[in-house]
């Protein structure tokens, strides 16, 4: 089982892994308050529902302290997985050894820039990164256009240091993110004439302002898929982000440095592939649908043996799932939009929702509508 840090990551620490033959699964360096809110989400489905799914925790165990801090290149053996919980492929269970240098090097280079790993020497020396495992949400995409876009009025929790607070207070008052309650933190698009990603940084995001964070959103849709494909890419973010606000409007959490997560394909080809598979999902939906009432109305009129032919409509049923559900494989993705990032996030039982998450989606739905207006006219 290789680790690889994870090639589309477009915002936070440095050191973001990934691992399976797809490179379907996250692995990141995390805090105890975030494996907490990931471990009790279970007790919100409504939210759960946007988060990444949560498959459990991995235990990287580096040998050789003060390498992370020195010089990362004479990592000799690289971490080791030491304990794993809660994760469902058993081919995991047998992994012992990163075999892949950078892998080693970059879960080393993370552990060396974050405060976020509980590390913990043990006698011989050797040192314990707590990692979460999470769905990877490019996972889907041919080129995925990735953006981080980070909510909230308030980027600190209350049990911050007094100087975090200043600073995070004067970052959030100095960027978008106070006025608007969203910042865009890193983004990259695909270029096809280029065949690379265009990246930006966090810097880009905290150089914009409520005047032009426009040209922010419209360099991030900026990928060359013409008028009429971007118009739907937006068109969904509008739809998700409605969604999403329904859900947080009832939802009762404090999300401090949370994210959203928006991703969108930015290969032609691939994103009509998208499109159509999903047509091909709802046509086969609406045809199940008229077949069930064509044989309702039919058994209406024949009245009797109501209970066998019943029976039969549930075996239909099961065939039909069975057909299209292909091994829980992640078929080509149009759109998708989660929210990460909970180091600082907590659940809050009684205290309402959280007003700059609320809005921060609020200021970029607008954005949004304006853009399709301005850029992308429905005539
Ligand atoms: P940090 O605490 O360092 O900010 P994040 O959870 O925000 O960590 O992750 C950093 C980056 O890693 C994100 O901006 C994104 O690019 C990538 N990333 C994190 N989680 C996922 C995920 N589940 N699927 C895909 N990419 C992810
Ligand atoms: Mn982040």
């Amino acid at each position: 089982m290789i680790l690889n840090p994870l090639s589309n990551q477009v915002g936070g620490h440095d050191g973001v892994l990934s691992m399976g033959d797809d490179n379907e699964i996250i692995v990141k360096p995390a805090l105890p308050q975030e494996l907490k809110f990931y471990e009790e989400s279970v007790l919100h489905a409504e939210l759960a529902a946007w988060m990444p799914t949560y498959y459990g925790t991995l235990t990287l165990t580096r040998n050789q302290p003060g390498q992370a801090g020195g010089d990362q290149t004479s990592t000799s053996a690289g971490p080791t997985i030491k304990a794993l919980n809660g994760y469902a492929l058993s081919d995991m269970m047998a992994a012992s050894t990163l075999d892949q240098q950078d892998g080693a090097n970059a879960a080393a280079a993370a552990i060396a820039e974050t405060d976020v790993v509980a590390a913990e020497a043990e006698d011989n020396g050797a040192i314990d990164d707590e990692c979460i495992c999470l769905e990877n949400v490019s996972l889907g995409f041919k080129k995925p256009c990735v953006l981080d876009l980070k909510m909230g009025t308030q980027l600190f929790d209350d049990d911050a240091s007094e100087e975090k607070k200043a600073r995070l207070g004067a970052v959030a008052a100095n960027t978008t993110s106070l006025p608007l309650g969203f910042r865009m933190t890193g983004f990259e698009v695909y270029d096809s004439e280029k065949d690379s990603f265009t990246k930006y940084s966090k810097h880009y995001g905290k150089g914009l302002t409520e005047d032009t964070v426009l040209d922010g959103f419209r360099a991030y849709f900026a990928a060359k898929l013409g008028p009429e494909r971007m118009r739907l890419i937006i068109e969904r973010f509008i739809n998700d982000l409605t969604d999403f606000l329904a859900t947080i409007e009832t939802q009762e959490l404090r999300m401090r440095s949370s994210s959203l997560l928006m991703i969108y394909e930015g290969d032609a080809e691939a994103f009509d592939a998208g499109v159509a598979i999903e047509q091909e999902k709802i046509a086969a939906v609406v045809a199940r649908a008229q077949a069930h009432m064509e044989k309702s109305a039919r058994e209406d009129q024949e009245g009797d043996d109501e209970d066998e032919e019943n029976d039969e409509d549930d075996e239909d049923d099961e065939d039909y799932d069975e057909d299209d559900e292909e091994d829980g494989e992640v078929g080509q993705k149009v759109t998708d939009m989660r929210l990460i990032d909970f180091a600082h996030s907590t659940w809050t039982p009684g205290q309402g929702p959280d007003e700059g998450v609320v809005k921060g989606v609020k200021s970029a739905l607008a954005l949004f509508e304006k853009l399709l207006q301005e850029d992308y006219p429905i005539d």
